[in-house]
């Protein structure tokens, strides 16, 4: 429970502070109740009082990224939403080849940037609608590239407030997987190695890569992208289309008429109903070829 003593302890310049704040506001879906109390935190100080506060005060803290791989309950997200901008949201070349961004940064601006830097590598991830600290904490990854092919460090705040960095190897990286998944550690900054490469062929292969999304993917209509991860040996939107499922809906939830592997938000769709529809494909799917489905996406309460 958020008291006005625990908004007084971190109230500063660099937090803005909002009750009840609703989180369709915050989430590629457009789905969710209001988050308890949403702070944007712009610095490190801050970020580490906040922290302090929430475990003072016995509050549960979440960090957002940009939203676009959560489901959020309709009753919303009790305690403290974070959300990382200011300091947080900059990215700069450290060295030859070598870019740090902030994890509030979105991955789109970093693809900018380092393709007017002339700096190849990051192709894959222009389209992905995530924030950097999003895409290490999932190893976001698409058409052949990962956001562990360049990683060589990050930084993060443990719930003690101490601040940590670790390499490569440490990420622990594997399909849409990290050493952060399911820990409360907090993202600060990622390094990324990069390698020269000529400004209009990265150009290029960017616009490749947003056409064949656009080609293949409901991005007219909010959503969380795939729902499902990636079975071994399977694809999921194949299994989906498989038995019968496309276009099936709960309410304004529907699995997409244009890729099986998302669920679109047709207007009002609840969490609910999300979470109804995401049962139905998982119950028929494991039914009619035996494969079990794991979601991709996180659901928030
Ligand atoms: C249209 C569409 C297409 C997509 N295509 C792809 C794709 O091709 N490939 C792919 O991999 N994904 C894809 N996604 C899913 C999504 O964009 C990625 O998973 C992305 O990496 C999520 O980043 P985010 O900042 O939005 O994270 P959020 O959705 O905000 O959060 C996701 C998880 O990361 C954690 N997190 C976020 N920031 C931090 C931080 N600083 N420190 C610690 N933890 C943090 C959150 O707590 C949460 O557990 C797509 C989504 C959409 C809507």
């Amino acid at each position: 429970m958020i008291t006005d003593e625990f908004i007084r302890t971190i109230q500063s310049e660099s937090v803005t502070i909002k009750k009840d704040e609703p989180m369709y506001l915050h989430t590629s879906f457009r789905i969710g109740g209001n988050a308890e109390c949403f702070c944007e935190v712009k610095n490190i100080d801050a970020l580490k009082n906040v922290i302090a506060a929430c475990k003072s005060f016995d509050v549960p803290y979440f960090i957002i990224g940009l939203g676009s791989n959560l489901l959020v309950s309709d009753k919303g997200i009790g305690g403290v939403v974070i959300k990382l901008g200011g300091d947080f949201d900059v990215v700069e070349i450290t060295d030859k080849n070598t870019l740090r961004c902030g994890a509030g940064v979105s991955l789109a601006g970093v693809c900018i940037y380092a393709k007017n830097n002339s700096l190849g590598g990051l192709e894959f991830a222009w389209g992905i609608p995530g924030s950097m600290g999003g895409a290490v904490y999932m190893n976001a990854g698409a058409y052949g590239g990962e956001i562990k092919d360049v990683v060589v460090s990050s930084r993060y705040l443990d719930s003690n407030g101490n601040i940590n960095e670790i390499n490569t190897e440490k990420h622990e990286f594997s399909y849409r997987h990290s050493f952060y998944t399911d820990k409360d550690y907090i993202i600060l900054d990622v390094t990324l190695k990069l390698y020269p490469k000529n400004k209009n062929e990265i150009f290029y292969l960017m616009q490749d890569t947003m056409q064949r999304r656009k080609a293949k993917q409901p991005l007219n209509r909010p959503s969380a992208g795939s729902v499902f991860k990636r079975p071994e040996g399977y694809y999921a939107a194949a299994l989906i289309e498989q038995c019968g499922l496309k276009g099936l809906s709960v309410g304004d939830a529907q699995v997409s008429e244009k890729h099986s592997g998302f669920i679109v938000n047709n207007g009002r769709a609840s969490a609910r109903d999300v979470m109804e529809l995401i049962k139905k494909v998982k119950d028929a799917v494991r039914e009619k070829t035996g494969v079990n489905l794991h979601c991709e996406i996180k659901y928030v309460e």
